[in-house]
């Protein structure tokens, strides 16, 4: 059951390729997030859903019906901004009872359904008060419920939490999964956060320059990105430079540390640069021992330990300059106890941690 199916959608602005052909289905009750650095055309392409702008070629379904050239009045969608745009002369059950009453519902009817939505967002106490009377968080939570009361077929987020504080942003993202599961509605939401777009999404789409670099579930990203921008993107991560030796399965990549074996890659070429990526938890540092050997093994030199709460990163440089990162529990047994900054090390990883 598709809510939302984009196909080949391009803009451009001034000669300049915004989106360079686009498509996405979106299943009905899924939260889909849109995750890509700022300026990689994420506002446009929710612009489109949304009727404010045009696309130059390709079509924006919205259940089941093409809507590509219908006014956004017309289309069963609607946006919420970083910005609440609340009206500030309306109580916030009129605000909320706004979009019902635009379509035509009765006082009764459309005061039923702001309550049952401001119930939703937890917000019936505050019915009667005025929007500068609440906090921003609160305001960002009338919106969601105004957004709502119309039940759009598909409801779009532009950043909806990015003028909140870290804090109140953590609980919003738990509010926000909480009243889309509790609606099964569909959310088509947009950050350049990829920790927001993990904690929450059902299904990421990484877009970059304008496409959609991948789209899958959260582990799928993760664990198997695309490529090694994506990989940098959504997570830290070491990447070690080398030259394809061996592709299939388990490419081997030549390296100034000898082979590099990983446990996949795309679209490798033999004899192709490439980077080897590796998630700091999945790397090891140990005291270098010469009588040990095996590959994906870097010597290198302790820079520093940072503990964190609850985790400790090290950071190391090889003789070359490549800096490498690992991240480990502070309780896990073996601790660097030995390992002090300068002293000499080895990183080591699985070859199915690699990418
Ligand atoms: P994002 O939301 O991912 O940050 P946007 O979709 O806002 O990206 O912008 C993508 C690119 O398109 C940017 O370079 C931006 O300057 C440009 N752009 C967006 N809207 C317009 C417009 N109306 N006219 C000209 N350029 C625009
Ligand atoms: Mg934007």
């Amino acid at each position: 059951d598709v809510a939302v199916a984009l196909r080949g959608l391009t803009k451009s602005f001034d000669g300049r390729a915004v989106l360079a052909g686009l498509s996405l289905r979106v299943e009905r009750g899924e939260f889909l997030a849109i995750v890509g650095p700022s300026g990689s055309g994420k506002t446009t392409l929710l612009r489109i859903v949304a009727g404010f702008e045009r696309p130059d070629e390709g079509s924006v379904e919205i259940g089941g019906r093409d809507v590509t050239l219908d006014p956004p009045e017309r289309r069963r969608v609607n946006t919420v901004f970083q910005s609440y745009a609340l009206f500030p002369h309306m109580n916030v059950l009129e605000n909320v009872a706004y979009g019902p009453r635009m379509q035509g519902l009765s006082r009764r009817g459309r005061h039923a359904r702001a309550r049952d939505m401001l119930a939703l967002v937890r917000l019936e106490g505050v019915a009667g008060q005025r929007p500068h009377e609440l906090s921003g968080g609160m305001q960002q939570r009338v919106a969601l419920a105004r957004a709502l009361a119309n039940e759009p077929e598909v409801l779009l987020l532009d950043e909806p939490l990015g003028a909140l504080d870290r804090k109140l942003r953590d609980e919003m993202q738990r509010e926000l999964r909480r009243v889309q599961a509790e609606l099964g509605a569909t959310f088509l939401y947009i950050t350049h956060d990829q920790e927001e777009a993990f904690g929450m999404a059902d299904r990421l789409a990484v877009m970059r320059d304008g496409r959609f670099v991948q789209v899958g579930t959260p582990s799928e990203v993760y664990d198997d990105p695309a490529d090694a921008w994506v990989a940098l993107f959504v997570g830290s991560g070491n990447a070690i430079p080398g030259r394809v030796e061996t592709i299939g399965p388990h490419p081997v990549i030549a390296t100034d540390f000898g082979p590099l074996h990983a446990g996949g890659g795309a679209d490798l070429a033999r004899g192709s640069d490439a980077l080897v990526v590796v998630r700091p938890e999945a790397t090891r540092f140990s005291a270098w021992d010469e009588s040990e050997g095996g590959p994906n093994r870097i010597p290198a030199d302790l820079v520093d330990i940072v503990t964190l709460g609850s985790s400790m990163r090290l950071r190391a440089r090889t003789a070359g300059g490549l800096d490498l990162e690992s991240v480990r529990p502070r309780t896990e047994p073996g601790s660097p106890g030995q390992l002090a900054p300068g002293s000499r090390i080895a990183v080591s990883f699985a070859a199915e941690a690699a990418r």
